[in-house]
């Protein structure tokens, strides 16, 4: 099973996405995490990435999509994978489709969680994660069992440097130019499946899995 997640920052991607990775039993693989990784570590890549992300701008095409076809050429990825943060531009999307096609393989399916604007900073602002395990919470919505600590691992969870109300608008804006188009690209695939994101977690989840199929 290959799927992607699309849908505006603040979505749901992350958290469904941990649901959806332990129930088809399939990698989760999060470009925002990966880059996170990089900068906690003060990596090259991550030095460079940093620079964007605090700006709420996208890394460029060039680094991203070298690091995606690194992480799908592990042997993890040989029985499927679930893509989350990416991809965010066309060029992202069609680098990916010939990666695929050159070893005769394409995505199942693109899945939007669809939310409207109003409800983005509101998820953004209350937002805490854990930069070990990439879990997510939220201070109303969904708040961690201890507070401060991780339900997942017991690491701290923070909140995001670009969790702020200035760069969530930044970050709509550049979705709005720059993701978005994706959408019209996946419904021209075939591929492009939707789910209401405005309910409750677990009410997502289950709209989900009735998209992807009950079973394996
Ligand atoms: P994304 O990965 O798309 O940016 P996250 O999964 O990190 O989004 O979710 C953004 C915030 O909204 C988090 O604080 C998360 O706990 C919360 N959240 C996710 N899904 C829902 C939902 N269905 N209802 C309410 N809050 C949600
Ligand atoms: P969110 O869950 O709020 O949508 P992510 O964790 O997916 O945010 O991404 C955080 C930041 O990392 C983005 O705002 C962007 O700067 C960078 N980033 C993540 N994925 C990509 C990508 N596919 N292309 C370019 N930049 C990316
Ligand atoms: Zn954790």
């Amino acid at each position: 099973m290959k799927i992607i997640l699309l849908g505006p920052p603040g979505a749901g991607k992350g958290t469904q996405a941990k649901s959806i990775s332990n129930r088809y039993d399939i990698p989760h693989i999060s470009t925002g995490d990966i880059f996170r990784k990089n900068i906690s570590e003060e990596t090259p890549l991550g030095v460079e990435a940093k620079r964007y992300i605090d700006n709420g701008q996208l890394v460029p095409d060039s680094l991203t999509i070298d690091i995606v076809k690194d992480r799908l050429s592990d042997e993890d990825c040989k029985k499927g994978f679930l893509l989350d943060g990416f991809p965010r531009t066309v060029a992202q999307a069609e680098a990916l489709k010939v990666f695929l096609q050159n070893k005769n393989e394409g995505m199942d399916c693109a899945l939007l969680i669809d939310v409207p604007k109003d409800f983005i900073l509101d998820r953004m602002t209350g937002r805490r994660v854990c930069l070990s395990c990439g879990a997510s919470y939220h201070i109303k919505f969904n708040p961690s069992k201890v507070e401060g600590k991780c339900d997942v691992c017991g690491s701290d969870i923070i909140q995001r440097k670009d969790d702020n109300e200035a760069t969530v608008k930044e970050r709509l804006q550049v979705y709005d130019n720059q993701t978005q188009p994706l959408i019209n690209y996946y419904n021209e695939e075939k591929l492009l499946k939707v789910v209401d994101g405005t309910k409750a977690i677990n009410e997502v989840f289950d709209s989900v899995c009735n998209i992807l199929g009950r079973d394996k």
